[in-house]
């Protein structure tokens, strides 16, 4: 391929703290790779100086694109919106706190020679990053959306993820869908791979999300991607004519 280029798409809600260092180490692990790249940052509606902030990174460096929602619409809208205004080939997904550590994008790389998607899975590290509750909370979580969706997925909702752009082309959107995209990709036919990922604390700021929400945001979005799974066709064309 001439010239691929890496789009990095992260969603931000109030990390007014944390967008300064994220991009600072995007930037020391993206320049030794010699690929070209770009970061879109999708503002969530931010009601502290996240906005301010992007608008600055975005005038010293036009690889930085940044838009902004005019309310907050949730984490998957604003990953979505990214994701649609991705320029390149290879698209990867990572949140804006710094508990995905942009020092593995790498070995995502290496891995999407393989798969059409790799996701993150901070399964082994997530006591480095996450209190006990948080750790119990996304167990539970996963273990019912894979006896649900008869996946395998040990972090479904890890939105540390590189994938290539067509995994991304016929998919239907709706809130939540972050916590299934392994499952939307392989319903649409595309290889997908878990590899561990580093999982640190917060940089800075507060998580948006509690225990409640974790555990039971994603009930309702679970049986409609299990209907899809099941009610998707599936079929090989054996012969054409006049094609
Ligand atoms: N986020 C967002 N909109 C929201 C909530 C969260 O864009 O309404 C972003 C947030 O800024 C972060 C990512 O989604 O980049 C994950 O959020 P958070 O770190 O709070 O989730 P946790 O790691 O606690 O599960
Ligand atoms: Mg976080």
């Amino acid at each position: 391929m001439e010239n691929p280029i890496l789009s990095i798409v992260v969603p931000c809600f109030n990390e007014e703290g944390n967008l300064i260092p994220l991009i600072t180490a995007i930037r020391e692990t993206m320049e030794p790779l010699k690929l070209a790249y770009e970061i879109i940052i999708a503002d969530d509606c931010s009601t502290d100086k996240s906005w301010e902030i992007l608008q600055t990174l975005g005038a010293q460096d036009s690889r930085i694109r940044a838009l902004r929602f005019e309310k907050n619409c949730g984490q998957s809208a604003a990953l979505w919106a990214g994701v649609q205004a991705a320029k390149g080939q290879f698209i990867a997904t990572l949140d804006a706190d710094l508990q995905n550590d942009p020092k593995d994008l790498p070995k995502f790389l290496e891995a999407l020679k393989q798969y059409d998607c790799v996701c993150g899975s901070r399964l082994e590290n997530r006591r480095k990053g996450d209190n006990l509750v948080r750790q119990l909370s996304s167990k539970i979580a996963n273990g019912v959306r894979n006896k649900i969706t008869r996946e395998t997925i040990s972090d479904s909702a890890c939105c540390y993820r590189v994938f290539k752009r067509e995994c991304i082309g016929n998919l239907k959107f709706f809130k939540g869908m972050h916590r299934f995209l392994p499952t939307l990709f392989k319903i649409e036919g595309y290889s997908v791979a878990e590899i561990p990922v580093s999982h640190h604390a917060r940089f800075t700021g507060k998580s948006h999300y509690g225990v409640w929400n974790r555990l039971f945001a994603s009930s309702y979005d679970l049986f409609a991607v299990r209907w899809m799974q099941k009610r998707m066709f599936r079929y090989q064309v054996k012969d054409r004519a006049n094609f």
